[in-house]
């Protein structure tokens, strides 16, 4: 089209000088006038021609710049390391989750100078022999154990400076978290099992026994059967706890909305927990400025407060106090209410390395002494999950010798114009 306007052009301009030159020739007057006339229609030709040609020359390259930029800004939005190589692996474009991963990603450098993986470079070889996509790994193990997948393919690049060679597109996905998961997922069954299979064990091992050795020996029956109970109880603690975490972590992306009141709540749950308490020697004390309504699930956050006071009491020694309280404070900055139940008791505390781990399933500081006092391991757990659930956070203090306090705080109740008619209904 651009060669035919610009022929078009001169044609018409030839022949507009053709005409006129013919005139001027019919009427005998072909003079210097009519020539003037006729260069200057072959010069508008002309000049016209050029334009044409220009713009139409300019066109692909302005739709191609265009092109380019919208490439280059959705490279720049994939979150997920993009890397464009010849077919001499030699870098041509990344985007900027590549440079974060490679810092030593330069363009028009061998890739193999950033990332040294003989899979990923032999890849690139089969991609381009083949020009059939494959996938292979790549993993990295400073500053931090990471694991990628990588998909390679073959980019054909018909109006390429390369003749049509293809390039090759490397796109990297991040299968850390999701290994992390997995391992994770795998742990758990493997810890559930173990702890459910230690009070089966001796449960087996107490009904042989009864049917064997100690058929008639009714003091023994008595003992072993008050030993069966207690391991029972707690295959059922654990299984109870159990299916309250996978309750709570189905739920855990839809925060609850209704008001309740904190302090009337943690007031609740140590009223029935002080008498079990004084039974071990523990006096609890609650204490509450007023009423704190915050966004939340009733049953929920009780057990948070009981799982609290329950480990305070555990752990925190015969002869001790554990001291409830729940408070509003107010941040600065943003300036907005938090209310924050605190936990508090005189026990011999626990050691820094162990804090951040306490919130782990299974996580024990004294394995033997949890299980002594009926601890399944996965109060803390199920704390946590819940506080998330309720946009919260939890803070553990503590140092050897010097107790432990738990603080949990949540964001206050604000009274919204759609919940307004809600809560007057309540
Ligand atoms: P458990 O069922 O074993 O009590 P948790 O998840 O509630 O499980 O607690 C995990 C571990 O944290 C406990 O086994 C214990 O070692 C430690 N722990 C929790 N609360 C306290 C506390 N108040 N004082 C000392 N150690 C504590």
């Amino acid at each position: 089209m651009a060669r035919g306007a610009r022929r078009s052009a001169w044609t018409a301009a030839a022949c507009a000088s053709v005409v006129l030159a013919l005139c001027a020739w019919a009427r005998g007057t072909l003079d210097a006038p009519w020539i003037a006339a006729s260069v200057a229609a072959l010069a508008l030709g002309g000049v016209v021609g050029g334009l044409f040609r220009t713009r139409i020359r300019a066109a692909p390259e302005a739709s191609a710049h265009a092109r380019h930029s919208v490439a280059e800004a959705l490279l720049a939005n994939i979150p997920d390391p993009v890397i464009l190589v010849d077919r001499r692996a030699v870098v041509i474009e990344v985007n900027p989750a590549a440079r974060a991963l490679l810092p030593a990603l330069k363009l028009r450098h061998p890739l193999s100078f950033a990332l040294r993986a003989p899979d990923v470079l032999d890849g690139i070889e089969e991609v381009l022999r083949t020009g059939a996509p494959l996938k292979t790994l790549y993993a990295t193990r400073v500053p931090t154990e990471r694991a990628f997948e990588v998909q390679i393919g073959a980019l054909p690049m018909p109006d390429g400076p390369a003749g049509g060679q293809p390039n090759v597109v490397l796109f990297l996905r991040d299968l850390t978290s999701a290994r992390r998961l997995e391992a994770m997922r795998v742990d758990f069954v493997a810890n559930a099992s173990h702890e459910l299979r230690t009070p089966l064990a001796s449960l087996l091992g107490f009904i042989e026994t009864l049917q064997g050795p100690a058929r008639n020996d009714a003091p023994a029956r008595e003992r072993f059967l008050a030993i069966m109970k207690t391991q029972a109880h707690r295959m059922t603690r654990l299984i109870d706890d159990l299916l309250s975490l996978s309750r709570i972590e189905l739920r855990e992306h839809v925060p609850p909305t209704k008001p309740v009141d904190l302090a009337r709540i943690a007031r609740e749950m140590v009223e029935t927990q002080s008498p079990l308490a004084r039974e071990r020697g523990v006096e609890v004390t609650f204490e509450a400025d007023g009423v704190h309504p915050m966004p939340g699930e009733r049953d929920e956050l009780l057990r948070v407060v009981e799982n609290l006071v329950e480990n305070a009491v555990k752990y925190g020694g015969r002869g001790g106090r554990v001291a409830v309280s729940v408070a509003r404070l107010v941040e600065l900055p943003p300036r907005r209410a938090r209310i924050v139940l605190a936990v508090r008791d005189e026990g011999p505390g626990i050691a820094p390395e162990h804090i951040p781990r306490l919130t782990e399933r299974f996580y024990r500081v004294d394995v033997a002494s949890s299980r002594d006092q009926g601890g399944t391991g996965l109060g803390l757990a199920i704390v946590k999950h819940i506080v998330n659930r309720h946009r919260g956070r939890l803070v553990i203090e503590s140092a050897p010798g010097a107790g432990t306090t738990v603080r949990v705080s949540f964001p206050e109740f604000v009274m919204e114009p759609g919940n307004a008619a809600e809560t007057a209904g309540r």
